[in-house]
């Protein structure tokens, strides 16, 4: 029997995150917990986010030939958007989000955007410009 390799879904059939590059987040679980920060990346096929300086891991590395030297690199690792909670650009409070259309832009035209369960109004999507 073929065992089962967990693959990356692609990115079209990956869950929607609620969570963006560049969104301030607060760390809910885990050793970092109740520091923000700010995503750097979003990773939405396995889930993840990553938070800059956050979630550090410090890595022992052998030097290797001439182009590696060796010492402590610290790099931060991927969380589960779980773990972590969406900072309202708003209100500052960290919240849920819901996602609605709402007319948006000079046009007035409706778009996707994700709403501040909190104070109802909408979280600035700074990946938008
Ligand atoms: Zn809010």
């Amino acid at each position: 029997m073929a065992t089962q390799v967990k693959e990356k879904k692609p990115l079209h059939l990956a869950n929607k995150m609620n969570i963006k590059k560049g969104d301030t987040v607060l760390i809910i679980t885990g050793k970092d917990r109740g520091k923000e920060g700010v995503v750097s990346r979003a990773l939405p096929q396995v889930n993840k986010v990553i938070v800059e300086g956050l979630n550090v891991v410090k890595k022992h590395v052998k030097p290797q030939g001439q182009t590696r030297q060796g010492g402590v690199i610290e790099k931060a690792m991927p969380l589960q958007v779980s773990n972590v909670m969406l900072k309202c650009t708003e209100c500052k409070e960290p919240t849920r989000v819901s996602r609605e259309r709402r007319p948006l832009g000079q046009d007035q035209k409706l778009r996707p955007v994700r709403v501040c369960k909190k104070c109802h109004k909408v979280i600035e999507d700074r990946t938008r410009s």
